[in-house]
């Protein structure tokens, strides 16, 4: 059965949405424990300024410390080409700069339109690639803007040219909102994949503000996406989208592709064991899932090696 990148962005996305700094030595046992697990890939933060987010002022010791783990792509979401400057230095495996396809998200979020978004892209690109850095643009806000509502597709698929363009080497499309479905997930995976190339587009960045993260992977895995982000406990969301909470939880994704005879490499009893890193470095925090209250089925190890 194929194999499934599951990309953990918990410490990025999670972390980013909560008020409260949490102990840079809390976030190394963190990631240890999850490639421990078996995680391939980790998103541990975020070059933007410390004075606009304080939770992610420790990324350049989390990227040295990352970097010390054996097999982990190490990841770190860059806002701009200034961002994707420290992240070189920082000696990054891959970067990622989202591309708010709601033009008003966009100057709401990072106050640039898209014109002004395509040249940090450009800029950023260039960076990455005389570092030898892989370069992913995230098509957020793709599936529905909680400013704007619907986003068009076409739109979608015309900004992701202009992005290829300007040197994107890989897309990932952003349900930031929660607002996706899985016949929509399917409808634009295909449009961005005719647009840009099968290989340009194997990501997925899902919610589950509306529960329906899992159904949305299922309509990804059957379009041939074989990357999904994913944060323990579900921690997170996009703070600058009302309403918007809740990234698609780790545990449930891992449980239902292991199931599913997917392989993703990751030990689910391992990985459930994490959570108890994160609820003592963040006590009273809310931490979701299903899997962590039901437990695996009781022949969960058979359907998974099957
Ligand atoms: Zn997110």
């Amino acid at each position: 059965m194929t194999d499934i990148l599951i990309s953990e962005v918990g410490p990025r996305d999670g972390l980013q949405s909560i008020d409260r700094v949490m102990p840079l030595e809390a976030k190394k046992r963190w990631i240890a424990a999850e490639a421990a697990a078996g995680v391939k890939e980790i998103e541990v933060g975020s070059f933007v300024p410390p004075k606009l987010l304080p939770q992610m002022a420790d990324t350049p010791e989390l990227v040295a410390f990352a970097k010390g783990i054996d097999g982990l792509t190490v990841v770190t979401l860059v806002p701009n080409a200034k961002g994707a400057q420290f992240a070189a230095d920082a000696g990054v495996d891959g970067m990622s700069i989202p591309f708010s396809m709601s033009e008003t998200h966009s100057i709401k979020n990072v106050r640039k339109d898209h014109p002004a978004m395509l040249e940090e892209i450009r800029a950023a690109a260039t960076i990455a690639r005389n570092h030898g850095i892989h370069f992913a643009v995230g098509l957020s806000t793709a599936f529905g803007c909680t400013m704007e509502g619907a986003v068009s597709e076409d739109q979608v698929v015309r900004l992701a040219e202009q992005a290829a363009e300007a040197g994107a080497m890989e897309f990932s499309l952003s349900d930031t909102t929660g607002y996706a479905d899985p016949a929509q997930v399917r409808r634009l995976t295909r449009k961005v994949k005719a647009a840009v190339g099968d290989d340009m587009l194997t990501t997925l960045h899902l919610h589950n503000t509306r529960g329906l993260g899992l159904a949305n992977v299922v309509a990804g895995l059957e379009e041939g996406i074989t990357t999904f982000d994913s944060s323990l406990g579900g921690l997170g969301g996009c703070p600058f989208a009302p309403g918007a909470s809740g990234n698609l939880v780790t545990e449930d994704l891992v449980l239902m592709l292991n199931s599913m005879g997917c392989k993703t490499g990751i030990d689910l009893e391992a990985l459930l064991k994490v959570r108890s890193i994160v609820e003592e470095a963040l006590p009273g925090e809310p931490l979701y899932g299903f899997t962590p209250d039901a437990g695996p089925m009781l022949d969960y190890k058979e359907r998974a090696s099957a």
